[in-house]
């Protein structure tokens, strides 16, 4: 079987970023090395930091308290790491007092988005977030409006929004749809015609999803999308390969591939979300290159 392998596929900038930080605290010998929530959004990548000695504590959209149950002896050598997806500003506060070090691993992407909203309060603007108003980023960057920001998604939700006045920004969670976000911006426009418009989505969220038109284009006759299927960016690749008009095979691990399904194609794709590592996406190619389709 011929396999078109996205470029951009596995590990953005963010994560590698992220994945390094705790690392190099795991080499140095600190212990216990904590993730305030999932440090990235990719479930076995978790279980092999895990594995190598990271602890993982708090919730998926890190609101809850820490018991962390140290000795002055074990704080001294313990560190707390913020997750790619970054915190609220509270939160980062909060994590400071826990007596431990306390390093940040927020995307670089992510603390820009969370600066231009820190900036637009400042000025006294309200601050709107096109994005899923339960997921880790949005809940972090909200943190950032001082009490006058909203998630919004849909025409429906702009008009459910109270009264703002004229200082409106928007900008957008990193891993939505450039396309979507335009629509929805252009309605933000007719609403508040002063309004302060960023699109935020990230680069490595526009080259992957390039890639899935790309592998369309190629010929893929069908396309693997691997990663976590709380990963909001892998999600997305699967709507785009749904987008495309071709079958999407939405996958965490090559266990749960029907090969036998597989074989009626001569050409697949496979892309992968910006938190998959590259061995998952590796067994994935090296299987599917290795069987023989009808
Ligand atoms: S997807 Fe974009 S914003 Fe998210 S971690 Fe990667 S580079 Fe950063």
């Amino acid at each position: 079987m011929k396999v078109l392998r996205a470029e951009s596929a596995g590990f953005c900038r963010g994560v590698e970023r992220a994945i390094n930080i705790v690392r190099d605290y795991l080499k140095k010998g600190r212990a216990p090395v904590f993730t305030d929530g999932p440090l990235i959004h990719n479930r076995q990548m978790m279980a092999e930091l895990e594995a190598e000695g990271v602890r993982e504590v708090g919730d998926y959209r890190s609101r809850s308290k820490l018991d962390l149950n140290l000795s002055p002896e074990e704080k001294e050598n313990a560190v707390v790491i913020v997750r790619a997806h970054g915190v609220t500003p509270e939160r980062r506060e909060y994590l400071k007092t826990l007596g431990t070090e306390f390093r940040d691993a927020t995307c670089p992407d992510v603390g820009v988005i969370a600066g231009r909203v820190r900036l637009c309060a400042k000025k006294g603007f309200s601050t709107l977030v096109f994005g899923d108003p339960n997921h880790p980023e949005v809940v972090g960057i909200l943190g950032y409006a001082e009490g006058r920001g909203f998630a919004v998604r849909t025409e429906a939700d702009l008009a459910a929004l109270p009264p703002l006045g004229d200082k409106v920004c928007m900008v957008s969670q990193s891993t939505m749809f450039p396309d979507e976000f335009e629509i929805l911006a252009e309605k933000v426009r007719e609403r508040y015609p002063d309004a302060q418009i960023f699109n935020t989505i990230c680069g490595a969220t526009r080259s992957r999803q390039g890639d899935v038109v790309r592998l369309a284009e190629q010929g893929a006759e069908a396309i693997v999308v691997i990663g976590g299927r709380h990963s909001a960016n892998t999600v997305k690749l699967a709507t785009l390969v749904e987008r495309q008009g071709l079958p999407c095979y939405h996958i965490e691990t090559l266990r749960e591939l029907d090969l036998e399904q597989m074989k009626r194609y001569s050409v697949v794709g496979v892309t992968a979300g910006a938190s998959t590592p590259g061995f998952l996406i590796d067994e994935v190619c090296n299987t599917l290159e290795n069987s023989k389709n009808y």
